[in-house]
């Protein structure tokens, strides 16, 4: 069994990654004591960057491999925006209501609805890179939310392949074709 340590507080993240890796030998562990520790300024210039810095803050709290990753909605009309400031878009304390509302906004008669999410993550070991994984989808954002599901832009992003919104898709549906399950299975191919 492969033990992996994942540097995030978000318990919907660490969720998702434990079903991507369900029949896979690894075991995935939060950071211990993740809230204690004194976040990382996440002041890179990409995706990448930003999960390399907060992988590499992250890697002395733990031995063994860790993996941390960074993921945003990538919108065509807005010239590749809100991207790497996608969790604040609205503001430094943004939830994801007030971004969501602000998308609208600024989409409001915008005939170009194409989006996609994409997700970085970085794996180091004791501080050193082992690896940078890519992943990314496609969708079309909606004019107004649909689905209880999800998180995040979820519920405006429709993905026509499930002829859905990823907040009315499953969480398992949505891992199959997420940039993070993209991004993750590429890793997971590389640790076994
Ligand atoms: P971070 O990767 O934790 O920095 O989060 C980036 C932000 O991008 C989240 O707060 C969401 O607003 C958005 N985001 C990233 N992945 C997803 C997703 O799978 N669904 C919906 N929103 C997402």
């Amino acid at each position: 069994m492969i033990r992996l340590y994942c540097a995030t507080g978000n318990a919907g993240k660490l969720r998702e990654f434990r079903l991507a890796a369900n029949h896979a030998p690894v075991q995935i562990e939060p950071v211990p004591g993740y809230k204690q520790i004194p976040p990382c300024e996440e002041n890179g210039a990409t995706f990448a960057e930003n999960a390399l810095i907060k992988a590499r803050h992250y890697a002395p709290y733990v031995d063994g491999l860790l993996f941390a990753d960074d993921s945003g909605l990538v919108v065509e009309a807005l010239d590749g925006a809100p991207g790497i400031y996608s969790a604040r878009f609205a503001g430094p304390n943004a939830n994801d209501a007030a971004n969501n509302r602000l998308l609208l906004e600024k989409l409001r008669g915008v005939p170009n609805r194409a989006a996609s999410f994409v997700c970085v993550i970085a794996m180091v070991e004791g501080g050193v890179e082992k690896g940078i994984y890519t992943g990314r989808v496609d969708g079309v954002l909606l004019e107004e939310a649909r689905g209880p599901g999800g998180f995040g832009y979820d519920p405006l992003f429709y993905y026509p392949p499930f002829a859905c919104t990823f907040g009315e898709a499953s969480e398992e549906q949505k891992f199959v074709v997420s940039h993070r399950g993209q991004a993750f299975r590429s890793l997971l191919s590389q640790v076994l």
